[in-house]
């Protein structure tokens, strides 16, 4: 299926790893030229050179920068010529029990994963609507849906953007001129995010993280982890001239995972 962005530009956060790079990736595929950042120069530019080689016509800027800061979201707008498409990412707050969390931790976590996408659909939809054309996802997670409750940080600050984006997306000056807001909630996904909680579940309890991996994996339906090309295939299709009647909406992809009718 021809999803009908090539051409278009995307600003991919948070995408010299994992999912942000699956999305990115799947873009590309598509022909979308894309901006990618990441706070790394070393894997972000190795990324590049792997999305480069995956269509010849399309065009990778690798933008280095904390996407959490102003200064990084002010490079990584102004190395794109127009955002139609603006995925939103960044690193996941850290788990833990709510009572060792200061005002501080939680600022973090509203910083990463509610006010830099807020602050960035700010900096891009109107244009978009302009234009008659714009999509937003926001990379969020599972647990907006089912919390987790030793990821605390993360249940608030998602569930703050969730409420924020179900009634932007649905204001008219947006939705009746072409710009959709979507939010892509990932169950388990094989990521070095997964991986890293494993070895610190590892090192906490002593048992090898392959086990600790393998009891998790059970618990899926599916009965494996979901990879980051499956989602970036998912995200590219949200952001395909097909799903322009899909808005506000949170779509899970967890294989399985989430036990409800809806
Ligand atoms: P990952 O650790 O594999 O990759 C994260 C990427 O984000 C890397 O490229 C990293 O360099 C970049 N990054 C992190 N913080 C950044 C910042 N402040 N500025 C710029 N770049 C930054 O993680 P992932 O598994 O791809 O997870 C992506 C998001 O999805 C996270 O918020 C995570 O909490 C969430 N999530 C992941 C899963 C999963 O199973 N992998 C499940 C639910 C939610």
């Amino acid at each position: 299926m021809d999803l009908g962005i090539g051409g278009r530009w995307a600003l991919v956060c948070a995408a010299s790893k994992g999912l942000g790079k699956g999305c990115a990736a799947a873009l590309v595929r598509e022909g979308v030229h894309v901006v990618v950042t990441a706070r790394g120069a070393q894997a972000l530019e190795a990324t590049a050179t792997e999305l480069r080689r995956l269509h010849p016509a399309v065009e990778v800027r690798a933008v280095v920068g904390d996407i959490t800061t102003e200064a990084g979201r002010a490079a990584a707008l102004a190395a794109c010529p127009r955002v139609d498409i603006l995925v939103n990412n960044a690193g996941g707050p850290p788990p833990g029990d709510f009572r060792d969390w200061d005002r501080a931790a939680w600022i973090g976590a509203l910083e990463a994963n509610m006010l830099t996408p807020i602050e960035l659909i700010r900096a891009t939809v109107d244009a978009m609507a302009e234009r008659g054309f714009g999509r937003v996802v926001n990379i969020t997670s599972s647990a907006v849906k089912a919390p987790i409750d030793f990821l605390g940080l993360s249940n608030g600050a998602r569930s703050g953007l969730t409420g924020f984006v179900a009634g932007t997306a649905r204001q008219s000056r947006l939705a009746a001129r072409g710009v959709t807001i979507n939010n892509l909630l990932p169950g388990a996904f094989d990521t070095d995010r997964l991986r890293g909680a494993f070895a610190g579940a590892a090192a906490k309890s002593g048992q090898p993280a392959e086990a600790l991996a393998e009891a998790r994996r059970k618990t899926v339906p599916a009965q494996r982890f979901g990879t980051p090309d499956e989602f970036g295939a998912c995200c590219a299709w949200l952001c395909s001239v097909q799903a322009g009647y899909i808005t506000g909406q949170n779509l899970l992809i967890d294989g399985g995972a989430f036990p409800g009718t809806f």
